[in-house]
């Protein structure tokens, strides 16, 4: 059934005819999947769709359907006007965007981030979803829109890669009836699984050695903490966009339960990856460092000493844990 929210969405897409489609800086399968997935249920319905965003999608996803025609700016070139609006996917706050100009549009806020601040002339938001493609197939199916093999792929890419391959709690039975119908329209699966993993360069297996085997594992030996500066990075002949995924492969080892990735930004400000396993709310941990992101994915920039914030890092996630642990002990009583 369609939600008030999402009605109100199809009747103001319904009334415009330029759309400008943006989602969060370093964009991730998600933002590019649903962003994509919109943009050709919008041109399907004759509209005109301009996608900006503030930075390349990841290398695997330049092969799909419509990513080469994605505009990377700062700021947005179309002029806003009663017959145009911005469709913001998968941001908390517009300024996740990392382009400037989308305030002066009509926003139309499409989100499932915990935290999202409501900043649209219309939000619809949804932290039950897996992906924020769970939202934009309700929205091809409310406009409505058939949906074509390049809306599904783009839907499933999203949900396959927003998921970790289905490996995390926010997935539902609607998660799996949303797949099945991508794969009746046409949707091969292990196509989209080796483009997205089984496309990568040699740079990148390197790299991804440097930093494995520098991981360092805490007392407990339930946290993995890795480190990638731009020197290592140099040294392995990989580059920052090639760490896409890395941070998922410590928790492949049974006994670890987080996983925090510092990334060098420049001098000593990093870019802070965090993963964790079941009801470990990472996300917490994430919030209060001013990011945000998911129970099992989140992420936030910092600065300081690297000893001293992998210190901080670790206390916190070690008590997500032991409030985790906590929660299980209350459910068997
Ligand atoms: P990743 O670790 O892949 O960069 O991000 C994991 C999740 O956390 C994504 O859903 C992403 O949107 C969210 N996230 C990462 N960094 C930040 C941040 O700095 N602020 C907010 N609000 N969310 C973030
Ligand atoms: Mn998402």
């Amino acid at each position: 059934m369609t939600s008030p929210e999402l009605q109100r969405i199809v009747d103001a897409i319904r009334a415009r005819q330029r759309f400008v489609i943006s989602s969060h800086s370093r964009p991730d399968g998600d933002s590019i999947g649903s962003q994509l997935a919109a943009a050709y249920a919008l041109r399907a319905l004759g509209k005109q769709v301009t996608i900006v965003n503030a930075d390349l999608a990841p290398p695997p996803l330049l092969q799909f359907p419509g990513v080469a025609d994605i505009q990377i700016a700062e700021r947005v070139e179309e002029e806003p006007g009663p017959d145009a609006a911005a469709i913001i996917m998968e941001c908390g706050d517009l300024a996740r965007t990392g382009v400037m100009g989308l305030e002066r549009f009509f926003v139309i806020n499409i989100d499932h981030h915990p935290g999202n601040t409501g900043y649209g002339a219309l939000n619809w938001f949804d932290a039950s979803a897996a992906a924020c493609a769970e939202l934009v197939y309700d929205l091809v199916k409310a406009l409505p829109v058939p949906l074509s093999r390049e809306i599904a792929t783009h839907i499933y890419l999203a949900i396959l890669t927003d998921t970790g391959s289905f490996h995390y709690s926010s997935i539902s039975t609607r998660t799996f009836a949303i797949c099945g119908e991508a794969l009746e329209a046409g949707v091969d699966p292990v196509l989209v699984a080796r483009n997205v993993y089984d496309s990568n360069n040699m740079g990148r297996l390197k790299l991804f050695g440097a930093v494995l085997s520098a991981m360092q594992i805490d007392q407990s030996g339930r946290i993995a903490i890795v480190y990638l500066d731009h020197e290592m990075a140099r040294q392995a002949g990989g580059t920052y966009d090639d760490t896409e995924g890395l941070i998922n492969l410590p928790l492949t080892v049974k006994e670890i339960q987080g996983v925090v990735f510092f990334k060098q930004a420049e001098g000593d400000q990093y870019r802070v990856s965090m993963r964790s396993k079941g009801d470990i709310d990472i996300g917490a941990v994430a919030k209060e460092f001013g990011g945000g992101g998911h129970k099992n994915a989140a992420g936030c920039t910092v600065t300081g000493p690297i000893d001293a914030l992998q210190k901080t890092f670790i206390e916190k996630i070690e008590r997500a844990i032991e409030l985790q642990n906590g929660k299980i002990v209350e459910m068997q009583k």
